[in-house]
């Protein structure tokens, strides 16, 4: 009874009476460093930048017109070292089967996913949740690169 998803209506009400709010599972890579979702970038040479340094998605570039003569960007065109390397090669496949788990060697990656997380707990969709399951992607493949060899990885059939 203490444990539901705490993105329901009645948020508040469980909350007064004294029910445990958890979220996350397998989707979490897919929330916070999803290979197909928008990279965020940070605006150099624009007046914006020298009064505001916030980081902006590309699609609020678009939107307010800015124009960097940069291509938007997603997560896995920025940073493929970040996604799992299998049979030789990055792979952007985080949902279904197959699919990959992220390079958990890359602290890059890890650092990112636990910022973007974190972030979501204090002001994002998650502020609401006392218990947030971290798991890796069901029946998700290892990252095959030599750090991941070194950390220890499941063999795939
Ligand atoms: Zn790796």
């Amino acid at each position: 009874m203490n444990y539901c998803d705490e993105t329901g209506k009645e948020t508040a009400f469980r909350k007064k009476l004294g029910m445990v709010l958890a979220r996350g599972g397998h989707g979490v890579q897919a929330t916070y460093i999803n290979p197909k979702g928008e990279y965020p970038i940070i605006i150099q040479n624009s007046r914006e930048m020298r009064t505001n340094q916030r980081i902006h998605t590309p699609r609020e570039m678009n939107i307010q017109g800015i124009q960097m003569g940069m291509a938007n960007s997603l997560f896995f065109e920025a940073h493929p070292e970040w996604y799992g390397l299998f049979k030789g090669k990055r792979s952007d496949r985080i949902n279904g089967f197959p699919a990959e788990n992220y390079c958990t060697s890359n602290k890059d990656a890890t650092k990112e996913l636990a910022k973007n997380l974190v972030q979501s707990l204090i002001d994002g969709p998650w502020k609401n949740v006392d218990i947030a399951n971290f798991w890796m992607l069901d029946v998700g493949t290892w990252c095959e690169c030599e750090n991941c060899k070194k950390q220890g990885i499941l063999p795939t059939g």
